[in-house]
């Protein structure tokens, strides 16, 4: 007897904990709370000339992260904290751009510096959080987001990071997922169309295709594409709504139809605008978001240990399929 046909949702956590920090939700007066349990002893003096000057640095990397222009942003942030170490705002930022391309271990130093120069501020907490899990290390990533959440309780995005919490610690205790695949060689694939979305560039398109073609390139399935969803094996659904995902920590989602191991359908989901400060997508996250999620849709279920595969379950910068994503794909098609 055959076995019934099933539904499976990959549950991705695909973005980090992290973004960027306003200027303007900085306390500027270190000295004035009067709750500072902590006083950092290498504290540089700063004359306020000097310190004027890195916050005018600080705040034109802020603009240009919201732009979207990072490699000029982090030369800006870079000089401000040479200038004023004390800086939390480009401290925080400069952080936030190095975890952003692809660089966690040298943003660990300038996000440990201002989490334990300012306790009382919220948001350093969950890009430290962001930093460790695109480290590997979820245990410090899953008590920096449980202190965050007891710590600031009336914080405006705790259910984002009550959501991420669950996820690390799913992720984080034994996999009991399956894997599954395709009993054809030759895949059709249909791409709604995602004009008018909000955060929606006509180039996701493109990137998309590349990434179909990324995985390709294992050697054991090809992708045909169609012009009707009727006829496609694997549906591509943009959105620009959280909530249509299964929760608000994910960046996109894959549903796959099967029976037994067989896949007979898939169905991937894929945001186009986050909910935060920095909202729009660059083609670079799109791309790690696509290869993701195509990686569940050929039927690997689960997720990787490793921070450098697009299949594990944050993905910040990874523009192309490792070699071990490769191998973990023609192991599943050559059984
Ligand atoms: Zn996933």
């Amino acid at each position: 007897m055959k076995a019934p046909l099933a539904a499976l949702a990959a549950a991705c956590l695909v973005f980090q904990t992290s973004t960027a920090v306003f200027a303007e939700h900085i306390h500027s007066d270190y000295s004035s709370p009067s709750e500072i349990s902590y006083e950092p002893t290498n504290r540089q003096i700063v004359d306020s000339s000097t310190s004027r000057y890195a916050s005018y640095l600080s705040d034109s990397g802020y603009k240009l992260i919201c732009q979207g222009n990072l490699v000029a942003a982090e030369n800006l942030l870079k000089q401000a904290v040479a200038l004023d170490p004390n800086h939390f705002a480009a401290q925080c930022n400069l952080g936030y751009v190095l975890n952003k391309t692809g660089r966690a271990k040298d943003a660990l130093p300038h996000l440990l510096y201002a989490f334990y120069s300012f306790p009382e501020e919220p948001a350093v907490v969950p890009l430290l959080a962001g930093t460790y899990q695109l480290l590997g290390n979820l245990p410090a990533a899953i008590q920096l987001c449980r202190l965050y959440i007891s710590r600031f309780p009336g914080a405006p995005n705790r259910d984002y990071m009550a959501a991420i919490t669950r996820h690390l610690i799913a992720e984080s205790t034994e996999q009991a997922t399956k894997n599954y695949n395709w009993t054809k060689k030759n895949v059709r694939v249909f791409i709604h169309p995602g004009s008018g979305l909000q955060g929606y560039r006509e180039e996701f398109e493109q990137v998309l295709k590349e990434s179909f073609s990324s995985w390709s390139q294992a050697g054991v399935l090809t992708f045909e594409f169609v012009r009707k969803p009727d006829r496609a094996d694997i549906e591509c659904v943009w959105t620009d709504d959280v909530k249509q995902l299964g929760s608000l920590a994910e960046g996109g989602e894959a549903v796959l139809n099967h029976q037994g191991n067989a896949v007979s359908h898939a169905r991937i989901m894929l945001l186009t605008n986050r909910n935060s400060a920095v909202a729009a997508m660059s083609l670079q996250e799109m791309r790690a978001l696509c290869l993701h999620e195509i990686g569940h849709s050929l039927g690997m279920m689960r997720h990787s240990r490793n921070p450098s595969d697009v299949m594990y379950f944050t993905v910040a910068a990874t523009a192309t399929p490792s070699s071990s994503d490769i191998m973990q794909l023609q192991r599943l098609y050559t059984h």
